[in-house]
């Protein structure tokens, strides 16, 4: 039986691989960081992590995890509303909602699960939901599970929402979604005009905070706080798996009856495990340190601010951020994984993308800062850029 198909799956990898296309996993053997190193021995510098505040290896999140393990034991083995929920669930969420400034949040495994899990309940046959073309693939698909009526507009257009808006008005209720930052130009959805078009319109308002929260906005609360719209938007979506502390796990954090009925009905919620009490733990600890201080954040804005200017000084073509990913544009396939493997020979970890990921003839590098880079990481990092540009003909 195994036989046919065994062959059909040796014909799509082969495919795959002709195409160029075919990942690999890099292995790391070291805690992730500023500096890691990889299995040949060798010792890189790390610019493609989404560990934005370098709190991935954080001493204080290490230990509050080690503490939890002492005190709350090592897994759940049940879903949040059978016997899966500890205090430090309820602390956790509420820790994230006074982050945010929203009324209640709920946790999921992942982010991937938080947007699975919050259309189906919420928007049904009568409803409209209006989605930004480049969303996160979770995005995608949690549409797809939800029976409303879907409308696409193109990236950030507020033009296309408008236009997208009014041809919703027919249904019952409509909700916008969009990504905080786009994790392939790393620019802003213009969160201001989102709010205004949905009050114009009679629409609300759902944020996928997963690369913003932590990182954008001047201490870090994300796209609502960049735009002075703290309060103003229903849902927000985000993740633990990368500014705050990488680890795993997600959470839909607005309005109360929202999370409530998510607590009632969303399916990722209501059949699958509990976060554990290790991650939980140091949850908790990352958000007291986030309300301490912002001096990550401080240092992550200035990092970005540093190599943006550094880059294009050494005559790089570099799309406008507010977040901490800073597209290298290059403009073709090929250059782009040169240049990322003879940055790899220069100690520089970065990845470089091509079609299908972003458009065809829009080949560039992805550069993370984080606030684990020192001045001499980002100084060394724009001279490996500036070596490999002169070698490959990219810069004079
Ligand atoms: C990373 C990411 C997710 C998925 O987050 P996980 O917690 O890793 O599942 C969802 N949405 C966006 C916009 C992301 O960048």
């Amino acid at each position: 039986m195994y036989k046919g198909f065994q062959e059909f799956l040796q014909k799509e990898l082969a495919d795959i691989k002709e195409a160029g296309l075919f990942k690999n996993e890099r292995i790391i053997t070291s805690p992730q960081g500023a500096i890691i190193n990889v299995a040949n021995g060798q010792e890189v510098m790390n610019f493609c992590a989404n560990n934005y505040l370098g709190l991935s290896n954080n001493p204080k999140l290490v230990q509050a995890a080690k503490d939890a393990l002492d005190e709350r034991g090592y897994g759940m083995s049940s879903v949040r509303f059978i016997c899966g929920t500890q205090d430090i669930h309820k602390e956790l969420e509420q820790k994230i909602a006074d982050y945010f400034g929203t009324e209640d949040t709920i946790l999921y495994a992942a982010a991937f699960d938080a947007n699975g899990g919050v259309f189906e309940p919420l928007m049904g046959v009568d409803d409209a939901i209006i989605s930004d073309s480049l969303n996160h693939a979770s995005i995608i698909d949690g549409v797809r599970l939800s029976k409303a009526e879907r409308y696409r507009y193109n990236n950030a257009d507020m033009a296309d929402l408008e236009a997208q808006l009014i041809a919703a008005q027919k249904h019952r209720f409509r909700l916008i979604v969009t990504d905080g930052v786009f994790s392939m130009d790393g620019n802003v959805a213009p969160m201001d005009k989102i709010v205004e078009l949905a009050n114009k319109y009679n629409a609300m308002v759902m944020v996928d905070e997963c690369h913003s929260a932590g990182v954008v906005g001047e201490t870090g609360r994300g796209v609502t706080e960049l735009f002075n719209v703290r309060g103003q938007v229903e849902i927000i979506t985000g993740t633990l798996g990368k500014a705050f502390g990488g680890a795993i796990g997600g959470f839909t954090t607005g309005k109360k009856e929202i999370i409530d009925l998510l607590r009632q009905r969303s399916r990722p919620y209501l059949f699958s495990n509990s976060l554990p009490p290790v991650v939980v733990n140091a949850g908790i600890k990352m958000f007291d340190m986030m309300n301490e201080t912002n001096e990550l954040q401080e240092k992550l804005h200035k990092n970005t601010a540093y190599f943006m200017t550094k880059m294009l000084a050494a005559g790089f073509d570099i799309k406008p951020t507010k977040s901490a990913i800073c597209a290298v544009m290059l403009y073709d396939a090929k250059l782009s994984q040169d240049f990322a493997s003879n940055l790899l020979n220069e100690g520089v970890y970065v990845i470089g993308f091509y079609y299908p990921v972003v458009a065809k003839g829009q080949a560039r590098i992805r550069v993370q800062l984080s606030a684990a880079h020192e001045t001499d990481h980002l100084d060394k990092a724009v001279a490996a850029f500036t070596k490999v540009g002169k070698d490959l003909g990219v810069i004079k």
